[in-house]
Formats: structure tokens, C-alpha cells, sequence
């Protein structure tokens, strides 16, 4: 595959060089997966809050839509502002709790709420009285997770109820969210929909019913095939990493998106005695020939894997030595001949042959895909590839009044 040349990726070392690429023919790919795996007849809804896991919400939702999906969620009101500002229109839900003091900025901006207070739902029906419009609702169900949602009982399906007579109000989804989908196991799952169904079945006796019922997210789209119900939320295998270490993707078929870059800034030779970094954690027995990268913990490069991690360069493994910076950090290139300042590192992603999978960085760092992804910082620009060459680079720190 065809990648843009270091020259196109810094703008000829115009800017900083320091990048994370985002591969949208990957996230369009991962996309087709998805919907081949859950088939045509029901909705996905796109899961890109978090500025879409940190790959940048409005190019990663444009590029969903044109590929199979067909609705978005974001996790605050502003997300969703966000996307419409962007002029998308495709609708959108805030999976978490909106307060009902936002519901002018709600409604105006024709963005679904999920709900589960009257209290709420009945300022937002206030309001889309006063407006003259409707507003589309989602009753959250807590079936477990002790997060948000009614817990299923009998007077949660009174408030329901009286939710679905308020004026101007579309009861458009009932929706519930798997805390332990993502083992092998699915024994609570299984209790948990048991829960969410159960609920269903006690609003319909009331006269209660939704347009779209749904509660499957990555791990449940991809195990949980008898509970896609009218709709799915894959939000991680979008982004082409598995759900957990114990739910897989397909890795022919669904590939990591976004990758991390930088160049060199530095070069020079240490020699024995010499200490590396904040608390001299790396004493050099020899001479050392040392690169120094404009990236550090600042910029989501965890400070965590201070010393435990590689980076590639010329296709080769580098060790990282020394404490991670703020802003930059230093690699071991003594095996590497010829490194000089300006070339290409590759943090996670590949280079060449090699490659170094973002699982390797957060197993290391003992956490998950999602947090590292979304902690790669707005101080690095994204750099949107499609068909081998650049089609949008965003900047967010170029301050514009
Ligand atoms: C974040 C989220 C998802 C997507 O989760 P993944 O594990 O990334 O697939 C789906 N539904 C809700 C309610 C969420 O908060």
C-alpha cells in the first residue's frame, strides 16, 4: 500500500512533525465489515464521541455514513452540536445523561436525547411545545451496569408511560448497555438482555413501544448476533482494534485506523557513564547513539512506558530510553545506521515490514485501545489519507478569532 511521503506529511518540514494518520479507507473497509456482519436490515449507529476515539469525529462520521451507517452517537449535547455544525444530518444521539436546562440547544439543533427522569423528558417536551417541534427520546435501561437508565420495576414502567402521553414527544428507542459482553463468557449478558427484554414486554403490555430497541455494542455485534435487535452501536472494531483481548475482529478484514508519527530532531552519540532523561533512569555502559523525538506524554505518549516501549525506524525496531518528556523523548539507534534528523519514527502503527500494534503500547500500560486513542492530544494534528494520498490535514491549535 501507498502511503504520502514524509515531504507530504510535514508539508516539506513546514509543520510541526509530529502526526497522527488516520487511514479512511481502513475506517470505510471496517465499516463494510460491520455491515456485512449484521446484515441489511437493521440501523448502525456510528459511536464516534471522544472525537471518534480521538480519529476526529466529523471526517470519521462522514466516512461511516457513506459506508454503511446509517445514524451517529456521541456521549454530551456538544458532540453533537459539533457534528451538525459540520453540516451532517444524519440523526444523532447523546448516549449520556442530557439535563433537561439544555433542551432549547437540544431540540434546535434536532439531536436525540437519552432520557431516564420524567423530569427531564418533560422540560424537553416543554420545550419542543414552545418551538413547535418534536423531539426524539431513548429510554436508557439500567439492566446492570449501575450507570445510567431506569432500573426495570413496576414504577419505571409508569414513568415510561407517562413519558409517552407528554406532548410533542417521539418515543423513538429503548436502549441498554452490556458492562461484560467483551469476555468469553456471556452468561451476564445473557442475564442482562433477560432484563432488557423483560422491560420491553412490560412497557408493551402498557401500551408503550419504541421505534428502535437496541443494546449491542462492539463485543455484542460481534457475539452477540441474536440480540442485534433493530439496531446496533459498535464504537472500538469501528476503528479497526479487537472489542478485548478475549473478543476478536476478523484482522483481515477489520485494520487498525490511525497511526502515530513523528521526526527526528536529534542525533548524537552518548558515551559511558552518560544518563538519559528526567531521574537519569538510562546510564549508558558504552557509547549510545541517540535520537531525540519532538513527542512526549503530553502529546498521549503515555509517560508510562518510559523505557518499555520500541518505536520503528528505517523499519527497525528502536528501544526507548530514558523518561518520557512533556514534549519529547529519546530512542536507542545504535544498531541503525544512517538515522539522521529529519527521519520518520513510527510510534504504534506500521513502517515497512515492521509494525508496532497500539495493543502493544496498552498492554504494556495495562489499560485499554479506547483511552489511548482518545488521549493522543489536540496538539497533534490528524493527517486524513485516502488512496495513498492526504486529503485533509486538521490543525486544531491555529488559533482563529
Ligand atoms: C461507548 C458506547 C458504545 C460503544 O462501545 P464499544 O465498546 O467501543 O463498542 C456503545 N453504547 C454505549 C451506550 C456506549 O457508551
Amino acid at each position: 500500500m501507498t502511503r504520502p511521503t514524509i515531504e507530504e506529511c510535514t508539508e516539506n518540514y513546514t509543520k510541526r512533525p509530529v502526526w497522527a494518520e488516520i487511514d479512511l479507507d481502513r475506517a470505510a473497509g471496517n465499516m463494510r465489515e460491520i455491515r456485512r456482519i449484521t446484515g441489511s436490515n437493521r440501523l448502525i449507529t456510528a459511536v464516534v464521541k471522544a472525537d471518534a476515539y480521538g480519529h476526529g469525529a466529523v471526517m470519521l462520521a462522514k466516512t461511516f455514513l457513506a459506508n454503511g451507517a446509517n445514524r451517529l452517537a456521541v456521549s454530551s449535547l456538544d458532540e453533537g452540536v459539533e457534528l451538525r455544525q459540520a453540516k451532517i444530518d444524519a440523526p444523532i444521539l447523546i448516549l449520556g445523561h442530557t439535563a433537561g436546562e439544555r433542551a432549547k440547544e437540544l431540540i434546535e439543533n434536532d439531536i436525540d436525547a437519552a432520557v431516564f427522569t420524567y423530569a427531564d423528558s418533560k422540560a424537553f417536551s416543554d420545550m419542543a411545545v414552545t418551538l413547535g417541534r418534536k423531539v426524539r427520546l431513548h429510554i436508557a435501561v439500567d439492566t446492570g451496569m449501575c450507570r445510567i437508565g431506569y432500573v426495570p420495576c413496576p414504577d419505571a414502567v409508569a414513568d415510561v408511560k407517562r413519558i409517552s402521553e407528554l406532548p410533542n414527544v417521539v418515543m423513538e428507542g429503548i436502549f441498554t448497555h452490556f458492562s461484560e459482553a467483551d469476555i468469553k463468557d456471556k452468561t451476564w449478558a445473557h442475564e442482562q438482555y433477560g432484563r432488557f427484554s423483560d422491560f420491553i414486554e412490560k412497557l408493551a403490555a402498557a401500551g408503550v413501544t419504541f421505534n428502535v430497541c437496541h443494546c449491542c455494542n462492539s463485543a455484542g455485534t460481534l457475539e452477540l448476533p441474536d440480540f442485534h435487535l433493530d439496531m446496533i452501536r459498535p464504537g472500538i472494531i469501528q476503528y479497526g482494534y479487537d472489542a478485548s483481548s478475549e473478543v476478536l475482529v476478523d484482522s483481515n478484514k477489520i485494520k487498525p485506523v490511525m497511526s502515530l508519527h513523528c521526526c527526528i530532531t536529534h542525533v548524537k552519540t552518548i558515551g559511558k557513564g552518560d544518563a538519559v532523561g528526567y531521574g537519569r533512569h538510562f546510564k549508558a555502559d558504552g557509547p549510545v547513539k541517540v535520537a531525540t523525538l519532538p513527542i512526549g506524554y503530553a502529546d498521549g505518549y503515555a509517560r508510562g512506558l518510559s523505557q518499555k516501549t520500541d518505536v520503528l525506524i528505517h523499519g527497525k525496531r528502536a528501544r526507548q530510553i530514558g523518561n518520557i518528556c512533556m514534549d519529547q523523548c529519546m530512542v536507542d539507534v545504535t544498531h541503525i545506521p544512517d538515522v539522521k534528523v529529519g527521519d520518520e519514527v513510527v510510534l504504534f502503527g506500521e513502517q515497512g515490514d515492521a509494525s508496532i500494534p497500539v495493543t502493544e503500547l496498552t498492554d504494556k500500560l495495562q489499560t485499554i485501545v479506547h483511552e489511548l486513542t482518545c488521549n493522543i492530544n489536540r496538539r497533534v494534528p490528524r493527517l486524513y489519507v485516502s488512496g495513498g494520498k492526504i486529503i485533509k490535514r486538521q490543525e486544531y491549535l491555529m488559533y482563529k478569532e
